[in-house]
């Protein structure tokens, strides 16, 4: 099995592009989504879904108003200032509510149930080239990277199933929990890297954390001609530490016209030179 996981410092570096391209040119491929919290590959893949499945990202305390005494000891104890007095009635807030059981064990009338959240889901369905798992966090939801792992176990069970040996893993951004369960287990990590000043210092944190989980690792910068000073200063660092810079893409404006279109851009603008560049980056990473 090969897992390729695809990883930016932040949303709009080009990382999902990129994801989309390598699988819409590989055939029997199997991608996986792990950017939960902001996920749009399925834009332009745009899977037919034939499994979708509730997640339980954990638990929310409810309050049975019939039975409550309005006593206030709850408002008192929660820590994470969850529950507060409005119209005189006890209101939980379910963005703030952290889960913790402590108001149901504490109520003296038994009025506060733990209810699971189950408002995010996970897909898989097919595409034109393939499988792809996806999922959708819902807003305010936490256990990013349980899901994530939930992601990633899909995709091998398909692997598994199919014989497909390939899985592309479009990753979350930063450094969070998200991503350290979106790199765990990868053959090879590509970070996906911009000309900025903010760029490159995000570049170097995702690099100690590829090298702390051993991963391979290499680097693309996208649109680089957009501050050249800076691309030769990102890929100078490379050389001095042995990170592989397999690919410098220009910028192009038919990038967001392909995703606008429901394309990558292999499909879009195979002539282009982004596309010409996305190629050769593909031939290095897939030996082909
Ligand atoms: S502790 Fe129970 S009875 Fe008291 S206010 Fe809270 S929910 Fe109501
Ligand atoms: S479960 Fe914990 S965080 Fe949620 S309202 Fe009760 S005490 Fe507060």
């Amino acid at each position: 099995m090969n897992e390729i996981v695809i990883l930016s410092g932040k949303g709009g570096t080009g990382k999902t592009s990129l994801s989309a391209a390598f699988a819409t040119i590989r055939n029997n491929c199997i991608v996986a989504d792990c950017d939960v919290d902001g996920a749009d590959l399925h834009l332009i893949l745009q899977p037919e879904n034939y499994i979708n499945e509730k997640f339980i990202t954990g638990h929310k305390a409810v309050i049975d108003f019939n039975t409550c005494t309005n006593c206030k000891l709850c408002v008192d104890y929660c820590r994470f200032e969850a529950i507060s007095v409005q119209n005189e009635q006890e209101f939980i807030s379910e963005t703030s509510c952290d889960g913790c059981k402590l108001c149901s064990r504490i109520c003296p009338s038994k009025s506060i149930q733990m209810v699971p959240s189950d408002k995010s889901i996970w897909y898989i369905g097919n595409y034109r080239k393939g499988l792809m798992v996806h999922a959708r966090l819902f807003p305010g939801e936490e256990n990013s990277g349980k899901l994530v792992n939930v992601v990633r176990e899909n995709a091998r069970k398909i692997s598994n199933e199919t014989g497909w040996k390939t899985i592309i893993i479009d990753g979350p951004p930063g450094t969070g929990c998200a991503v350290i369960s979106s790199i765990t287990g990868a053959n090879t990590a590509i970070i996906v890297t911009e000309p900025t000043h903010s760029g490159f210092h995000d570049m170097k944190r995702i690099l100690d954390l590829t090298s702390n989980f051993k991963v391979r690792s290499c680097v693309v910068i996208n649109k680089f001609d957009l501050n050249e000073s800076i691309s030769d200063k990102i890929e100078g660092w490379c050389v001095e530490n042995s990170i592989p810079v397999i690919g410098k893409i220009a910028f192009d404006e038919q990038i967001v016209a392909a995703m606008i279109n429901c394309q990558s851009i292999i499909e879009w603008r195979p002539e282009s030179e982004a596309s010409k560049e996305i190629i050769s980056i593909y031939k290095i990473i897939f030996n082909d």
